[in-house]
């Protein structure tokens, strides 16, 4: 049995056990490699071939480990593994090991990288292999920029903060039925020392990938919950009959993925003096796709606060509608890509219908993202969504202008 065939269990487990007779070969240098493997009971023997000849580089026994490397990297094993006597084998797969490796932080990745390569190098000096291409290791010159580049953007992030670079937006949303302003969603905008602007399309995920998002999310939090009472008070004055704002705040999958970073919240949420009710936390489908069972955690400790949850861009990445219902969701925002394509794709607007009656069905409601043209109003409303956002009604906008905006009393 090779490893492939061996492999073929990998889709259901992580980890499991294999026994290889004696004289069997685990697996050859130069193969792809995509388990490391623990010995239970038993003896192998590593070599590596030097010019035809076969050269024994070790003997391991129990408990030693052997092909951890190419689950780390993607390299080629670099010796033979066969078994001296009938060997137990726990095999642990790379899939273990790549979500915490993709979640590390990039110096932990470069140091790993590093490691590997250094190791690698050694066991071929010492085996007297000539590395005869004598390429650099371009992968590791990647990781490297890779990680540099993310320093020094998680600093540059940090000291923007700092200096009050960041600011928050608020984009008017509306509710379709009355026409008027139901509440806002918070929108992140880093308008840097020299006045150029980057896109949050840019820096969250790079605040992501430095962990960075923990603080920045904490900062919008507090910014954008202070900001709802500013405008329910405006509410209240300008328009004494209507019902209060809600704010709506993205929140990254990754603010979520540390059950403190979610008390964290919470306690900004209580110390805010905003009445839950009206606070609205949105959140991609890719959190609840990558680890429902974490998510599932996560949104219900998020909910005891008394928040409500929407999910944004919904229709772009979720793999399967059935995890809809083990998620106390509130809310379902539907992409603009469907919004906007509404009039020209008959697909898309079947698309909206489909998910606004799946949303009535699970008694969510439903917000229309990217609402651009009066006649995509009447559609949604049609359709059956409550409440929609777009440039038709306003951009995002500094608190100033939404305070100002408050108080002409508008309606759509
Ligand atoms: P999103 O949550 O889907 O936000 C909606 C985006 O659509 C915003 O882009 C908004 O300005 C834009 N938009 C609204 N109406 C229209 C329209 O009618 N037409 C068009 N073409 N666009 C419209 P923005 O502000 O550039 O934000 C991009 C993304 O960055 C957001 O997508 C969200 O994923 C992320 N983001 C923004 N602020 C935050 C934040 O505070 N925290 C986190 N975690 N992510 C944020
Ligand atoms: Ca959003
Ligand atoms: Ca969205």
């Amino acid at each position: 049995m090779n490893e492939t065939s061996r492999g073929a269990k990998s889709m259901v487990q992580t980890v499991y056990s294999i026994t290889v007779p004696a004289g069997d070969v685990v697996f050859r240098q130069g193969e792809e490699g995509r388990v490391a493997y623990i010995i239970e009971r038993g003896k192998v023997e590593v070599s590596i071939d030097q010019d035809g000849r076969k050269a024994v580089i070790a003997e391991l026994g129990d408990g030693e480990i052997f092909g951890e490397m190419s689950i780390i990297d993607d390299a080629p094993r670099s010796a033979t593994v066969t078994a001296l006597t009938d060997t137990e084998l726990v095999v642990v797969q790379r899939a273990r090991f790549q979500k915490p490796i993709a979640a590390a932080n990039p110096l932990m990745k470069l140091l790993l990288r590093v490691v590997l390569s250094r190791f690698r190098d050694a066991q071929r000096q010492l085996s007297g292999l000539r590395d005869n291409s004598k390429r650099p290791d371009t992968s590791l010159e990647e990781v490297r920029n890779l990680a540099l580049k993310r320093i020094t953007a998680e600093r540059e992030m940090r000291g923007g903060l700092e200096a009050r670079e960041f600011v928050m937006h608020y984009q008017p949303i509306i509710s379709l039925e009355t026409g008027r302003i139901a509440g806002f969603e918070a929108l992140m905008r880093w308008q840097k020392g020299d006045g150029s602007f980057v896109s949050p399309a840019e820096f969250v995920p790079l605040a992501e990938e430095t962990g960075f998002i923990a603080e920045l999310g904490r900062w919008s939090m507090e910014e954008s919950l202070a900001a709802q009472r500013r405008f329910a008070e405006a509410t209240a004055d300008a328009i004494p009959d209507a019902p209060t704002p809600f704010m709506s705040v993205n929140v990254s999958g990754y603010q979520l993925s540390e059950l403190t970073e979610i008390a964290h919240l919470a306690d900004i949420i209580d110390a805010s003096g905003v009445a839950p009710a009206n606070i609205k936390l949105e959140m991609t489908e890719t959190l609840l796709v990558q680890d429902p069972d974490h998510a599932s955690k996560a949104l219900h400790e998020m909910k005891k606060s008394g928040v409500s949850l929407a999910i944004d861009d919904f229709g772009t990445g979720f793999s399967s509608l059935s995890y809809l219902h083990q998620f106390p969701l509130d809310t379902l925002k539907i992409d603009r890509e469907f919004v906007n394509n509404m009039e020209s794709s008959d697909n898309s607007a079947r698309i909206v219908g489909s998910i606004a009656q799946l949303a009535h069905s699970l008694n969510m409601s439903i917000v229309a993202e990217g609402i651009e043209k009066s006649e995509q109003i009447v559609a949604l409303k049609g359709l059956g969504c409550h409440f929609g956002q777009g440039y038709l009604m306003s951009k995002p906008l500094p608190a100033d202008d939404v305070a100002a905006l408050i108080e002409t009393n508008p309606s759509w």
